[in-house]
């Protein structure tokens, strides 16, 4: 399989993904996940793969790596661990199988079958248990090659090396390496008290008190370090985030008794962690203003963490105060220039202030250090719309479709953007380029690789 087959392979399973999970698309948690994976990654030599995570908002307890790096996290999993390492063990192990490239090892035999085909196999077998059915990652590779027996032995052997490969990760990414072993034996006591909901992970990724053994045997050749405790008092960016997915996954009505309870108690000698909460249920509730001065408490604590720097201006925008956002984040932009999340909320502040030279400015940038989403496709497009580009704003829209995998609507914009260059010739022969390339691939999609 080429790395453009995988690519579009890669593509065609994220559109399953988006068509059937719902993801998280709060801006500080992406970042987290997506800054995580990374650094984990880096930890071993990647081949040039590159890695796209994401969380799934689902409360069971699963993760499941797809073609082309893309790897999915349900916000279950990231409340069960207990830590960063105990959420990194996990993460590590799938960006072990994709390194190790189990999945195709395992379609090798697939030949015969269309990209779209075998993009729609993988999805299903992955989120399958979504879907109603129970298979898993040990039933991929016999439903796909047969010769069962032998199909289930190699893919225990793909759990081994995901594992050996993940200690390694986690190890050098300086988490205790026995972390791994640990969280595998909280996930097995919680299926052990309750037969009724066996965690998901458990199910695609069989846990037994042997490999418990083997992975904490694995540990035990790496120095063992304690888990890292961020300065004093302050909290870890994991329990941010954890707080973060907590306090928006419920709904206003329940964000109010807590908010009321708050107000009653000396709110002076509280952790940072608990104004951080408050923070984002006031913020949920619309009081911007008691949001944003506790905001500004963590921020004196804490001028140039980013987690806050992203919460204060994400209020900021939603209390319609777009220069103070925009202030906050050029101040932090200075540090981290090429922060996707920091970019992406100076160019929806920039928009909403009338200013879409600028957010246009910023977007592109951006997408020149290729750290991007479709989001940011579309943010450009709202840009660009607004400043009277027709042509450009349908391209971005294109781009937009593209990114997601839609190529028919892909299309249409390009198409779109076509009849509205005016008399550029240079920009009418790269869009027809553009759209010949997809028409191109749309059909190659459906014929063997
Ligand atoms: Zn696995």
């Amino acid at each position: 399989m080429s790395p453009e087959d995988e690519r579009r392979l890669g593509m065609e399973f994220m559109r399953q993904v988006r068509a059937s999970l719902k993801l998280v698309d709060d801006i500080s948690s992406k970042e987290y996940i997506q800054a995580l994976g990374e650094k984990l990654a880096s930890q071993v030599d990647t081949r040039g793969q590159t890695f796209t995570f994401f969380i799934v908002d689902d409360s069971t307890i699963n993760a499941f790596a797809g073609p082309a790096g893309y790897i999915g996290v349900h916000t279950g999993l990231i409340m069960a661990a207990r830590n960063e390492g105990e959420l990194s063990s996990v993460m590590a192990h799938e960006i072990a199988h994709v390194i190790q490239r189990h999945l195709f090892r395992s379609i090798e035999s697939t030949q015969s079958m269309s990209m779209a085909t075998i993009g729609a196999i993988i999805a299903a077998i992955l989120l399958g248990s979504q879907a109603g059915g129970q298979v898993g990652e040990a039933v991929l590779a016999s439903t796909l090659a047969g010769a069962q027996q032998q199909q289930l032995s190699y893919s225990r052997a793909h759990e081994q090396e995901a594992d050996r490969v993940g200690i390694e990760m986690l190890a050098s990414a300086g988490y205790n390496p026995n972390d791994m072993a640990d969280f595998f034996e909280t996930l097995l006591q919680a299926s052990k008290f309750n037969q009724h909901s066996i965690p998901e992970f458990l199910l695609t990724h069989p846990v037994t008190i042997s490999r418990i053994a083997d992975t904490r045997g694995r540990a035990a050749s790496y120095k063992s370090v304690p888990d890292k405790k961020p300065a004093k008092g302050e909290p870890s960016a994991f329990d941010l985030v954890k707080t973060r997915l907590e306090v928006l996954s419920v709904k206003n009505a329940q964000q109010r008794p807590i908010v009321i309870e708050f107000e009653k108690t000396q709110n002076e000698n509280v952790n940072h962690l608990k104004l951080y909460e408050m923070a984002l249920r006031y913020q949920e509730l619309g009081s911007f203003a008691r949001a944003q001065q506790l905001l500004n408490r963590l921020l004196e604590a804490e001028p140039q963490r980013l987690a806050y720097i992203l919460a204060a201006a994400e209020n900021e925008i939603d209390a319609n105060n777009y220069e103070a956002a925009i202030k906050l984040l050029n101040r932090s932009i200075l540090i981290y220039p090429d922060n996707l999340a920091l970019n992406m909320l100076h160019a929806r502040a920039s928009l909403l202030d009338n200013n879409p030279s600028t957010a246009i400015r910023v977007l592109e940038n951006q997408i020149r250090t290729g750290r991007y989403e479709a989001e940011t496709f579309k943010l450009l497009a709202s840009a660009r719309q607004k400043a009277g580009h027709k042509s450009e704003a349908y391209e971005a829209l294109g781009n937009y479709y593209q990114s997601l995998g839609e190529f028919n609507t892909a299309i249409n914009h390009f198409e779109e953007a076509l009849k509205e260059t005016g008399d550029n010739q240079f920009r009418e022969l790269r869009l027809k380029a553009i759209i010949k390339q997809l028409k191109g691939d749309l059909i190659s999609n459906h014929t063997a690789p």
